[in-house]
């Protein structure tokens, strides 16, 4: 969370980040300006800067520069078995890969102009979260990747509820996500829920915080049941655990 004090003169701000743009909202008063932010699980450990523009009502603009420190986090690493098709899928497989990619890109291109979200995020289950995020797996002993969210020990037929309010843009069943919610709670911003055993929401519904999204299970990539959950700004996944850290109960 990037605030900016006594900035009640400001008609917009805006910013750049690692390549990404910030974009602020005012407080009920105007006089306070906050943007989300973060930095991808993949994101190398180096000093980086962070600009910020200021538009006032006469055409003005005012740039402010800060330098932020990237330290690298220590994550684990992991060994799984999956089904072979999840390591080498077939050429039908393949395509319906590429299918999913393209359904992704599209939900991931058009996020809400303004914050979807109020008060502080919420887990969307009850029970204990792994410290998993950012761990280097090995799939069948051939494929790596890094873990891009958190799993949460959830049996199957726990209800997965809404971290935040938001819009559902994606509702549906994904290759590697199993069946799949995402909640666009705008700027940037998307939860991603997966491996549902069923979805009880619909692509364009309205939810609220805590409002229930599906039931967990164990479809997609996975070595038994749980729930992944995910948190997306702009191309970056982001440490869950962070933004449930966040108290955003008085920013909006
Ligand atoms: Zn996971």
């Amino acid at each position: 969370m990037i605030r900016l004090n006594e900035v009640d003169e400001a008609v917009r701000i805006d910013g750049e980040w690692l390549g990404r743009k910030l974009q602020f909202f005012p407080s009920r008063d105007h006089r306070t300006w906050f943007a989300l932010a973060g930095v991808d699980v993949e994101n190398p450990a180096a000093p980086s800067t962070l600009q910020i523009h200021l538009h006032f009502s006469n055409n003005t603009t005012h740039d402010l520069t800060q330098t932020i420190e990237i330290h690298p986090a220590h994550y684990r690493t992991g060994v799984l078995t999956v089904s072979p098709k999840f390591v080498e899928p077939d050429p039908d497989e393949l395509k319906q890969i590429a299918a999913d990619s393209e359904i992704k890109a599209k939900v991931f291109a058009t996020s809400a102009a303004e914050p979807l979200w109020s008060g502080s995020f919420r887990a969307p289950v009850h029970s204990p979260p792994t410290d998993s995020f950012g761990t280097r797996r090995t799939f069948n002993g051939k494929l790596a990747s890094i873990h891009k969210g958190m799993d949460f020990r959830a049996p199957l037929g726990t209800v997965v509820r809404a971290g935040n309010s938001g819009a559902v843009v994606l509702a549906r069943p994904l290759y590697y996500e199993g069946n799949c919610v995402v909640i666009d709670h705008g700027l940037g911003l998307y939860t991603l829920s997966m491996h549902f055993s069923r979805i009880d929401v619909h692509e364009g519904q309205h939810v609220s915080a805590g409002d229930p999204l599906g039931l967990s299970g164990a479809t997609g990539r996975v070595t038994g049941p749980h729930l992944h959950w995910a948190v997306r700004w702009q191309n970056a996944y982001l440490d869950p655990a962070k933004l449930l850290r966040l108290n955003l109960s008085s920013v909006r």
